[in-house]
């Protein structure tokens, strides 16, 4: 190990841009990369493994953890708490390992605070409207939580000029070969525009 640390890189967007399906093709492109296994009290989808999607924790654990600081950001939506753990991005990153998170976009701009060489990668749908149309399509949500979720992309796409690299989702193929190359250049150190100085 040469002591260099390594890039924590957190990957955003409102519920309904492909943001998981891009960080599973990172994640398959490049196996050297780590991917932070959040806390959380929802429950366990049935696809869904304990310690790798998540950890999948009580509510009182997750309270716990709070008041013992091991947080490095946590949020609550729709009712249910989830949150980075500190040691778990701490660790990795002295091992010399790169670690990709996929948070909401207030996660990551705390992320940000702790952590200020980390780098934001915002994906963009192509338009608000075409957002409201996936999230339409998806038809998993109810109607009360339909508008939940476009209130809450409101929010989040006014904070996308925090962030230090867009990426647009028109074409999910088009989208995942600029997030590779992208992260490709990060873990390389590749100063890509400025925003990092290391
Ligand atoms: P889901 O329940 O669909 O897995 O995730 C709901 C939202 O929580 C997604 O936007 C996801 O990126 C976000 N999320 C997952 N883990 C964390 C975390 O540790 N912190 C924050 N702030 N958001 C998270």
């Amino acid at each position: 190990m040469s002591g260099k640390l390594g890039e924590i890189i957190a990957v955003s967007a409102p519920s309904g841009t492909g943001k998981t399906t891009i960080v599973r093709s990172i994640l398959n492109e490049f196996p050297e990369l780590v991917f932070s296994v959040s806390a959380t009290t929802r429950k366990k989808r049935e696809n869904e493994i304990d310690g790798v999607h998540y950890y999948f924790i009580s509510e009182e654990e997750f309270k716990k953890k709070i008041e013992q600081n091991e947080f490095a950001e946590w949020e609550k939506f729709y009712g249910y708490y989830y949150g980075t753990l500190k040691k778990f991005i701490d660790d990795t990153i002295h091992e010399g390992k790169s670690v990709i998170l996929e948070i909401d976009v207030k996660g990551a701009l705390a992320i940000k605070k702790s952590y200020p060489n980390a780098v934001l990668i915002y994906i963009l749908p192509p338009s608000f409207e075409e957002l409201v149309k996936r999230l339409k399509n998806r038809m998993t949500e109810s109607a009360l939580d339909l508008n939940k979720r476009i209130e809450r992309a409101k929010m989040e796409l006014s904070l996308k000029d925090k962030f230090n690299y867009f990426i647009i989702n028109k074409d999910l193929n088009t989208a995942i070969n600029e997030a590779k190359i992208l992260i490709s250049k990060i873990i390389k150190g590749v100063n890509t525009d400025g925003n990092k100085s290391d």
